[in-house]
This record gives structure tokens, C-alpha cells and sequence, in this order.
């Protein structure tokens, strides 16, 4: 327990959410932090995110001694997947505010960290997973995201289809995020193609903001070392730095915030670490495999459907067997990808099921640009 731990200069890099939560975390048990992050171009201020997140931010939250109802902006309690309604218990949060009252006016860096002046540095850099050494292998899905506001009444959807998918949330007051994902075709293009507002878009609707960003599908399991020795008491990895979100729904919220916890209790046992946030993150293995499949063109299994039913529960979700499986089969790549031209197959049709898919290995270039 870093409790019992020797006391150390400590920095961190990245004050997204991981990395405000450890700040603030440190800083209750009376070990300040200095934090580092670089200029975002978001007109948020924090990475691109659709801010919907499960139940289990609440307790999260009351660790660090916030008030959660803060935070809450809407509570979704049904959501309408390729045309199916589903109860849900999910909510959509103000992240940037929640990250703001995290740091509490904590001056933040903007530069390079200077490893040899402190003697532990944790990397909370998210997709970048700037000071942990590069994963071999690591799979990205290309995301675009729009804050609408609109007189119109929307409800929480998804629709999923052959290359990712596409989400509208409900953030309070007329105002929705409106995003997709997609490994295969560029996901600004897919949205357009899509009928996410239920009808055509009317005078009273505006944008409020758009960004691209990309989250890392790779799962914690094929994201290490979590644990290097670059600095003298090591770089320690927290949240999607570290590969700490969800494959299949890209929710990285909560478990970017369990790894700080965890962090915290194995603060002198690299192993203990190592091993902690394996177990803890194991339903994310089951997913990876299934997003293999996808990409690899192959049929989805009993097996595989079972673990997005069980994984599914972590929203407040019932679907049963037979629902899981058709729409899993909904996100299966249905003809090749040409290679010379990825941007231009696998066409998307509107209600068709989208998710993850194919493209081997090549696009994690392809949209590392975050704008405003
Ligand atoms: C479009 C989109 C929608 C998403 N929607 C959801 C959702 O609805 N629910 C959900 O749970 N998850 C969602 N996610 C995933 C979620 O946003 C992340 O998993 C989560 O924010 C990870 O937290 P983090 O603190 O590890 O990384 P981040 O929140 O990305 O923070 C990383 C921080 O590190 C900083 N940084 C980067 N490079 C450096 C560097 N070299 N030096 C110093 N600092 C650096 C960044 O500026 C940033 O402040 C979404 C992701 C995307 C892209």
C-alpha cells in the first residue's frame, strides 16, 4: 500500500482522466504529484470521449471525495441498438468538469518530463502510451465525434455495422454526442451516411464541436510491460496507456480509473501490479479475441456471444443469447477490404450492423489527429 511506501518525487504524465484521478488519489494520502500533459485542440480541453459510462463511476468518484451528481448530465435507461430496444442502466457524465475538479486548479507542464528528476513517473498518456516502450501489435480504431445541440428529442441509439459503429448519447439540456467508429472506412464518412437523428437535420440543429481521436482495442494483456525501470523507481502505466478499455465498446472510463486504485495498493510490487490488473481486466481478453475474429473475416461462436453477454451486464444489459448473437453476426466484415483502397470497401448501409473488422495492422496511422 503506498500508505506503508516511502515517500518519492513523483510525476505524471498525461492529465486525462487516469491521470487526474491519480493526482487527486496521491495527493488525499499526502504524496503530491507534478503533472504533464501536451496542448489539446478538443474545445473541451480533454481527449475525445462520448462520455457514457456505467454505474460503477459512481462509487469511483466518492473515492476521491467529489459529490457524483455533479458529474451526472443524463441517465439512459433504454437504448435502441440497429432498431432493437434494450434497457440499459448507463450514464452520460461531464467528463471535462470531473477532470477539472480531479486537478483542483493543480498546475499542469506542458513539455517533456524530465525522468532523472523524479524518482517515479507514471505514464497516464492514454492512446499515446508516450514513456512505456511502443506495443508490438497494438490495434486503434479511427473515431469522429460531433456535440449537436438540437430542439429535437433524441433518444440513446447505436448502430452497428460491418466496420464499427456509430452512437448518438443524450448529454442533457438538447445537447448529444453523435460519433463513430470504424476500422476501415474514415467513421466522418460513415456518420454521414447514417441516419443517427432520425430524420433529416433541421434548422434549429447546430455543432457544437467535432473531433477525430482513436481508441486502443489491444486489452491490457497484449499491452505490456505495465511496469518499466526508465526511471529510478520505474515508469508506471495506468489506464489505456496500459490498455485498459473495453475491445468490443470502447468504454475506458471506469477501468482507466480501477487502474489508479489498483496502482495505489500494489504502489511497491511491480508484479503484484502486473498480475492485479490482469485479473481484474480479464473480461477484456475475451473481447480482444472476438475483434480478432471480426478482423479475420471468421464466424463468431457460441462462445464468443456468451462473453459479450456476460461482458454486456457491466451496463445494466439484458439481451439474450439469441439477441447477442444475431447482432454479433450483424458486425462481421462481409466481403474483403481491398487492399489498395480500404477507404472505399465494404460500403455501409444505413441499419446495417457495424463494429469491428478487418484491415489488418495498417491503420493505426491513419487518423492520429485530434481537432477542434
Ligand atoms: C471518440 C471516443 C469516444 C469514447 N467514448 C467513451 C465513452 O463513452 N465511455 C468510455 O468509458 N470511454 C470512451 N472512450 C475511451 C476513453 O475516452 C478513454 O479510454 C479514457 O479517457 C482513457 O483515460 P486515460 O486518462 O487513460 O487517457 P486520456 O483520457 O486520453 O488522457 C490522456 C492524457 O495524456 C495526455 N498526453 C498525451 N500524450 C502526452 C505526452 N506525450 N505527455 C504528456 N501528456 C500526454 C493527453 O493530452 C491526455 O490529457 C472514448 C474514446 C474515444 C476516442
Amino acid at each position: 500500500m503506498i500508505d506503508g511506501g516511502k515517500p518519492s518525487r513523483l510525476a505524471i504524465a498525461g492529465a486525462g482522466v487516469a491521470g487526474a484521478y491519480a493526482y487527486r488519489l496521491l495527493r488525499d494520502r499526502g504524496y503530491p504529484a507534478d503533472l504533464y500533459d501536451v496542448k489539446k485542440k478538443t474545445r473541451c480541453g480533454i481527449s475525445p470521449c462520448a462520455w457514457g459510462t456505467s454505474g460503477e463511476f459512481i462509487d469511483l468518484v466518492k473515492v476521491a471525495g467529489l459529490d457524483p451528481s455533479q458529474y451526472i448530465l443524463e441517465r439512459v435507461d433504454q437504448v435502441v441498438i440497429d432498431g432493437i430496444r434494450f434497457k440499459i442502466e448507463m450514464i452520460t457524465i461531464d467528463k471535462p468538469r470531473f477532470v477539472r475538479d480531479l486537478l483542483q486548479g493543480a498546475g499542469v507542464s506542458y513539455g517533456p518530463v524530465d525522468l532523472e528528476a523524479y524518482s517515479r513517473v507514471i505514464d497516464a498518456t492514454g492512446v499515446s502510451r508516450a514513456l512505456l516502450s511502443p506495443i508490438r501489435g497494438d490495434v486503434f480504431m479511427p473515431c469522429f465525434q460531433s456535440r449537436i445541440e438540437t430542439r429535437r428529442e433524441l433518444e440513446a441509439r447505436i448502430i452497428l455495422g460491418e466496420i464499427g459503429y456509430a452512437w448518438c448519447f443524450p448529454l442533457g439540456e438538447n445537447h448529444y454526442h453523435i460519433g463513430c467508429g470504424s476500422l476501415v472506412k474514415d467513421p466522418h464518412d460513415v456518420l454521414r451516411s447514417l441516419d443517427l437523428m432520425g430524420g433529416q437535420s433541421s434548422k434549429g440543429d447546430t455543432t457544437i464541436c467535432s473531433c477525430r481521436g482513436r481508441i486502443r482495442l489491444t486489452g491490457p494483456h497484449l499491452s505490456l510491460p505495465f511496469v518499466s525501470d526508465r526511471s529510478a523507481d520505474g515508469i508506471w502505466g495506468v489506464g489505456e496507456a496500459i490498455g485498459c478499455v473495453g475491445p468490443m465498446a470502447g468504454d475506458g472510463i471506469v477501468p482507466s480509473m480501477k487502474t489508479v486504485r489498483i496502482l495505489l495498493k500494489e504502489w511497491d510490487d511491480p508484479e503484484a501490479y502486473t498480475r492485479s490488473i490482469l485479473e481484474e481486466f480479464h473480461w477484456m481478453e475475451g473481447e480482444r479475441t472476438l475483434v480478432d475474429k471480426l478482423r479475420n473475416m471468421e464466424q463468431p461462436t457460441i462462445a464468443n456471444a456468451r462473453v459479450l453477454l456476460e461482458n454486456s451486464k457491466r451496463m445494466g444489459m439484458r439481451i439474450g443469447l439469441k439477441e447477442v448473437t444475431s447482432l454479433m453476426n450483424n458486425l462481421r466484415v462481409k466481403s474483403p477490404p481491398s487492399s489498395t483502397s480500404w477507404r472505399d470497401s465494404l460500403p455501409l448501409r444505413r441499419g446495417q450492423t457495424v463494429w469491428i473488422a478487418s484491415c489488418k495492422g495498417s491503420l493505426s496511422t491513419s487518423f492520429l489527429l485530434e481537432t477542434g
